[in-house]
């Protein structure tokens, strides 16, 4: 496993002592989100969590589904770092596209260690927030002004607003085609749901998709595997996860892990 110096896996706690940027942020995120980790934290405490059920970097593959925005990679570098590699399963707003086609690559690259191969989903869309509480709000180094994230999200609940919602497959725009069609099917009829609403939605619904195909593509018999899903926080000075399912299989039994 990866050093990653004085991270001690601890769930942040909202103390007094905090100061500045940090404090405000984190008191603003309170508000949003029960529970919250800086990226390494999040990492390390599932690391270690599945280390006690037999993973590790040595006989595990780990996957990666998170949005293709830059501001999100500092996550999939954390879990290359930690888990040797990570194959991508990656498409806009982190949605799992990749298919069965996608799963099984994965699962064929995956050491055979005691006759069990050993996979390790992490599967997250994410959000900006700004010190202000701002939903979507993020700067870029060397652009002025603000920015967007997820922006592909953003741009979809927009055209919600707007009550203008193109249900046709673009085949110049198919990832976001893929995800007007998709996420429409969890949203009632009329409702415009918030970004951070939106956001939620779609972890429920990447950890469904994610499922779904492992049902169909994982062989219980020779594999172990664990999901990790919650969602990207991304603010001005930092990266946090607020954690939602969290589990492992292993020869065919669920586990919780504690994260
Ligand atoms: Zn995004």
């Amino acid at each position: 496993m990866a050093d990653f110096g004085d991270a001690d896996g601890a769930e942040i706690e909202y103390r007094s002592q905090k100061t500045g940027d940090r404090m405000e942020f984190e008191n603003v995120l309170k508000k949003y989100f029960d529970k919250l980790y800086t990226e390494i934290e999040f990492v390390k405490k599932t690391y270690n969590a599945l280390r006690e059920l037999g993973f590790n970097d040595d006989n595990t593959i780990a996957a990666t589904c998170i949005c293709r925005d830059e501001i999100s990679q500092t996550l999939r570098s954390i879990i290359k770092h930690m888990w040797g590699e990570a194959f991508n399963l990656s498409s806009l707003a982190g949605m799992f596209f990749a298919g069965k086609t996608g799963l099984a690559a994965a699962m064929h690259h995956a050491p055979i260690e005691g006759g069990k191969e050993r996979y390790v989903f992490y599967a997250l869309p994410h959000i900006a927030i700004d010190s202000e509480g701002h939903l979507g709000t993020c700067r870029r180094t060397g652009r002025e002004g603000k920015s967007v994230a997820c922006g592909a999200l953003d741009s979809f609940q927009k055209e919600m607003s707007d009550g203008r919602v193109n249900l046709t497959m673009d085949n110049e725009d198919v990832e976001q085609s893929l995800i007007r069609m998709r996420l429409l099917r969890e949203i009632q009829y009329g409702h415009v749901p918030d970004l951070l609403e939106l956001t939620r939605i779609t972890q429920t619904v990447i950890q469904a998709d994610l499922e779904n195909t492992i049902k169909k593509v994982v062989h219980i018999e020779k594999s172990n595997y664990a999901v990790i899903t919650g969602i990207q926080i991304h603010s001005a000075e930092s990266n946090y996860v607020s954690p939602e399912a969290c589990y492992a299989v292993v020869d065919g039994e669920r586990t919780e892990l504690r994260v």
